[in-house]
């Protein structure tokens, strides 16, 4: 096997074992993204130098490091980062004109974290605009491809990592998730991604599109390895005031520990029409061929490979059953009320005064930042700012932030409810696999709707994965979401982990 196609683990593994370098691991995969990324296009900034730097540091630490000490997790793992995340002295644009140029002078807590384990950084990669989208189409640099076809969208706004990681370019990356931003495009590229509890993983340094929803987290090729991630960039951070001081426990301590027993929920809501869980999935399986069946917008093969991979989680010893989350059918509304509520404020900084782009010509400061946002900002960060810009403008706020911000409570609470019977929830992460290129660009309620598993989870603040768990026919992977309660990340990987190891869909990789 090719280094780059390794897992996390298992370069580790070489490199601690020093049966390869940390210089022969960054080769590998700085070769590997010389090779693929032409054609995928998951990078905006590739940091070739700094790559080189890093893997001679580790390289130092691990001759002088005496055999029995225990090294650092990351010891000379390549690693790839979202282009939200300030890398202190390396751009960070946010797929924006806005940020064309912008080179912070201070490095994000979590990407902070990655380094004191040693990582090497090969680069910073694609996104939506400001993390605003499902098809990384929004970036002002151009789209990523999906390595499993090329004429397809890799899901967003984490696209150029999880493409990244499904083609190999990197052993692991870190996405972030508003609203299905690690998710989605995990289950587009056919790799692991989890979104963290909310106040799991600092936020310091993460770019913010909407901050009581934002969370950043690992996109990996195997659970082990997000468990491993996990590890180093969950905690308490001091400089992030939403970051909950919550013991970290170790994520690989009982991930091989089986699921005997589990409690493992299916919400009526999202297969509308299937009645008389758990009795025969069977039944299930052979009715979701017929499209009554299926909750308008499940993908037919979708719905299959879900019903199949519980089936799986019942053979494991998983004990199933229907719950209820009857606030499901405004989560999409409320989302889009608040989150883009909360971005229309935290964009009011971009106005060419302090840092960003500034428009060249103006007649006086009205008008500079009037032109520096017209000219900075694309067409969707611009929908959102005037979207959340009337729903707190006063006369509306009342009826539509406030409104949103209750039934966000009765949202989290359809999910503390469900979780008083159940220990995790199955949902598929999206109702189809990846869509075409420019199949949704021109309808924003569509692309808006790609998101109805997903950003509920963000509304309740809850753990939320995906990961692998069948192919189309026409040779694209599906994504399984698995939900945990606040916290509790520990029994999502443990039930991510026994469905893993009893399938090979992880095993699975594009002919690139
Ligand atoms: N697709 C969703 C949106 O466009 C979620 C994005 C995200 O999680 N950053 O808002």
């Amino acid at each position: 096997m090719e280094l780059h196609s390794l897992t996390l683990h298992a370069l580790r593994e070489l490199i601690i074992k020093k049966e390869i370098t940390a210089k022969d691991a960054a080769f590998a995969y700085t070769r590997r993204i010389g090779q693929v990324e032409p054609e995928v296009n998951a990078f905006l900034t590739l940091t070739p130098n700094k790559t080189i730097e890093m893997a001679e540091r580790a390289d130092k630490v691990i001759s002088g490091q005496p055999e029995a000490g225990q090294p650092a997790p990351l010891l000379g793992v390549p690693l790839a980062i979202k282009d939200n995340m300030c890398t202190e002295g390396i751009k960070t644009t946010c797929a924006s004109r806005m940020l064309e140029n912008f080179i912070p002078p201070y490095e994000s807590t979590a990407t902070r974290k990655l380094m004191d384990a040693g990582y090497v950084l090969l680069g910073k990669t694609n996104m939506d605009e400001f993390a605003m989208g499902s098809s990384t189409e929004n970036s002002a640099f151009g789209a990523t491809k999906n390595p499993w076809d090329l004429s397809r969208i890799p899901g967003g706004s984490s696209g150029g990592s999880a493409a990244a990681v499904a083609a190999d370019m990197c052993a692991a990356a870190l996405g972030s998730d508003t609203g299905g931003s690690i998710r989605q495009p995990a289950a587009c590229c056919g790799v692991v991604g989890l979104k963290p509890t909310y106040g799991r993983v600092s936020r310091y340094g993460l770019v913010a599109f909407a901050s009581s929803l934002d969370q950043i987290g690992p996109i990996t090729k195997d659970v082990e390895d997000c468990a491993i991630m996990m590890n180093v960039i969950g905690g308490h951070d001091p400089l992030d005031s939403t970051s909950a001081d919550v013991a970290l426990p170790d994520f690989t301590a009982n991930l091989k520990d089986g699921i005997k027993g589990l409690r493992v929920g299916i919400p009526r809501e999202y297969f509308p029409g299937y009645l008389n869980l758990p009795q025969d999935w069977k039944q299930a399986l052979r009715l979701g061929e017929r499209s009554y069946f299926v909750s308008p917008g499940i993908d037919k093969e979708v719905f299959a490979a879900i019903m199949e991979a519980v089936n799986a989680l019942q053979s494991l010893g998983a004990e199933i059953k229907e719950i209820s989350l009857p606030h499901t059918g405004h989560a999409v509304a409320t989302y889009y009320i608040l989150a883009t509520s909360e971005a229309s404020s935290n964009l009011a900084r971009y106005d060419g005064v302090k840092y960003g782009y500034r428009a060249k010509e103006h007649e006086d400061l009205l008008d500079m930042y009037k032109r520096t946002r017209s000219e900075g900002f694309g067409p969707e960060v611009k929908r959102r700012i005037m979207l959340g810009t009337y729903a707190l403008s006063s006369g509306y706020y009342e009826a539509y932030y406030k409104k949103a911000q209750q039934v966000r409570t009765l949202i989290k609470r359809d999910f503390d409810d469900a979780f008083k019977d159940v220990d995790i929830i199955i949902t598929p992460t999206s109702p189809t696999p990846a869509f075409k290129l420019g199949e949704k660009t021109a309808d924003p309620l569509q692309m808006y709707l790609s998101d109805i598993f997903t950003i509920s989870v963000n509304l309740a603040g809850i753990p939320g994965l995906s990961l692998p768990c069948g192919m189309t026919g026409s040779n694209l992977p599906v994504g399984m979401q698995i939900l945990g309660r606040h916290w509790g990340e520990e029994t999502v990987l443990r039930a991510a982990y026994a469905y893993e190891q009893a399938t090979d869909w992880h095993t699975r990789k594009p002919g690139m």
